[in-house]
């Protein structure tokens, strides 16, 4: 099998700003895996919190080139999670590249859309809501109100400032009648952020993700506990084997590729979920739709999804799944994740 590897610099649409830190530029690795003339896409959108950087990316794809190069079956899409899951463990992103790189290449090689080789169904993919980054709250009103326009009628709105209530205030005034989901990306503490619930409730947000430190699980539990609407654990809930730490804890699991590693280990953290019986959210980091799209397939099994990353981008070198109103156009991909490059883009 013949590994290529780009790394692209994209600018985002708009400074992105979450509680941690603005992005202006999203540092993206995209790979190409060919056999017998079939190729398949894949990406990795790494983030520095949990460790990965468009160098270590591109590092470690070097390390596994020659064991690239000797495999020869776009089917062993299990025997390669684990391997990846033994050799790279600490490399979630770079691990989630080939993932969905090999099985673009699976599904193109028998002729059929990945989530038809899975046998999922592509009318219960949740529509994606769209993210209004943090910024000053005529902006973010403006930004939500123009991805209401362009027919959006989900928003995740980032908070974990010095006023998170006025510029909350000043998005749902500005759009009063779509769903509203806050995330607080590890900013509060369980006091501020119990106070902040029942807030939120008020204005009719749906559920509040991650409002506390990611190491402080008896925080998310105590706001959990004493919250008037749903409890969701992103930067708390990493992988499949922190689903049982936190199942007390919350109501809802953000389920990542760039997390937890890759289509496999996404599908595994998604099932330990509802065997817990939490709400799954498909969610994404800022990546390409080299990535995005084939996160697109997993959506059939998630309760609600967050795959607007391509969206926030002002450019992309490549086009994914449709996702019209919101709506992830599934039943348009022909074969493999629906990735192709775009032309004269
Ligand atoms: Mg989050």
């Amino acid at each position: 099998m013949k590994l290529s590897v780009t790394r692209h610099d994209l600018p985002t649409a708009n400074p992105f700003s979450i509680a941690r830190g603005t992005t202006t530029t999203a540092g993206i690795v995209t790979i190409e895996l060919t056999h017998d003339g079939t190729t398949g896409i894949g990406g990795a959108g790494p983030s520095a919190y949990y460790g990965e950087t468009v160098d270590s990316v591109v590092d470690v794809l070097a390390d596994l080139r020659s064991a690239i190069h000797g495999w020869d079956d776009p089917h062993a899409g299990q025997h390669v999670a684990r391997t990846l899951a033994d050799e790279v463990s600490d490399a979630p992103a770079t691990r989630a590249a080939v993932s969905t790189a090999l099985a673009d290449l699976a599904a193109r090689d028998l002729g059929v859309p990945l989530y038809r080789q899975w046998g999922l169904d592509p009318d219960a993919a949740p529509r994606t809501s769209y993210t209004v980054g943090i910024a000053e709250p005529e902006r973010m009103a403006e930004n939500a109100r123009q991805a209401v326009e362009e027919g959006f009628d989900i928003l995740k709105v980032k908070a974990g400032t010095d006023d998170d209530r006025t510029r909350l205030r000043a998005v749902r005034d500005a759009v009063p009648d779509v769903t509203l989901r806050v995330d607080a990306n590890c900013a509060w503490d369980a006091d501020e952020a119990i106070e902040q619930t029942q807030w939120l409730a008020d204005r009719g947000v749906e559920f509040l993700e991650q409002p506390v430190p990611a190491d402080d699980i008896e925080a998310l539990r105590r706001v959990h506990e004493d919250a008037s609407l749903p409890i969701c654990a992103d930067e708390s809930c990493v992988t499949a084997a922190d689903v049982a730490r936190v199942a007390d804890a919350c109501g809802v699991v953000t389920v990542k590729l760039m997390k937890c590693g890759g289509l496999w280990p996404a599908i595994e953290q998604i099932h330990a979920a509802h065997a817990h019986g939490l709400d799954v959210l498909l969610g994404c980091m800022l990546e390409s739709n080299a990535s995005i799209a084939p996160a697109c397939h997993l959506a059939p099994l998630a309760d609600y999804v967050d795959l607007d990353g391509a969206l926030l981008l002002a450019t992309d070198p490549y086009e994914g799944v449709a996702m019209p109103d919101g709506r992830l156009a599934l039943s348009d991909v022909r074969a493999g994740t629906g990735v192709r490059p775009v032309r004269n883009g």
